[in-house]
């Protein structure tokens, strides 16, 4: 599922770089995360997004990165809000937010106790989800799209692993820890 197309007006509050101090063990995550196929390279892009919940917001993997390997700092961006009717993201940092920002802006919200939310896309996961007994979304969109993160909350429920129809997965948790082992767990099923 080829992304990258922002999909929403992006007002920088700061060009600071975030500074949280849990952006290391994101990293970590992006980079076992590409090592495990769960984030493939389509056409140039290194697809999927990776986010944690600080302050206010979170902090999630800027758009367009060509890796998800050794990223440095300033490849990721801290989204402070969200505003549903000018369809306005406000942040923080020196690059785009992910193009799927609002996914997870609109997650955070609707789950109180989730901290970390990982989207990948993987082959197996997609095949396999009748077999590991994954929710999945019923209709498919576009990437980026309000109509894409509206789906997946319908889907959600109160469940932390559903896939994306015909796209990926999206994996929830209180920690980051629980969200990745969570992913990479089923492609050992
Ligand atoms: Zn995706």
């Amino acid at each position: 599922m080829k992304e990258g197309k922002i999909r929403f007006n992006i007002i920088f509050v700061s060009d600071e770089i975030p500074s949280d101090i849990r952006i290391e063990e994101l990293k970590e995550w992006s980079e076992r995360f590409q090592r495990n196929g769960l984030t493939p390279e389509i056409e140039g892009n290194y697809t999927g997004n990776l986010s944690f919940r600080s302050e206010e917001g979170f902090v999630i993997t800027a758009s367009g990165l060509k890796s998800k390997e050794n990223l440095g700092d300033d490849c990721f961006v801290y989204v402070e809000s969200y505003d549903e009717q000018s369809n306005t993201v406000y942040v923080g940092g020196k690059r785009h937010p992910s193009s799927e920002a609002v996914m997870h802006f609109l997650i955070y919200k609707a789950r109180e106790e989730v901290n970390a939310i990982f989207h990948g896309h993987n082959e197996v996961i997609i095949a396999n989800a009748e077999k590991f007994k994954l929710p999945v979304t019923e209709r498919e969109h576009e990437p980026g799209s309000r109509e894409l993160a509206n789906e997946v909350l319908r889907a959600l429920g109160d469940n932390n692993l559903i896939v994306i129809k015909n796209h990926g997965f999206i994996s929830l948790g209180k920690t980051m820890n629980e969200a990745g082992k969570q992913a990479l767990a089923t492609l050992r099923k």
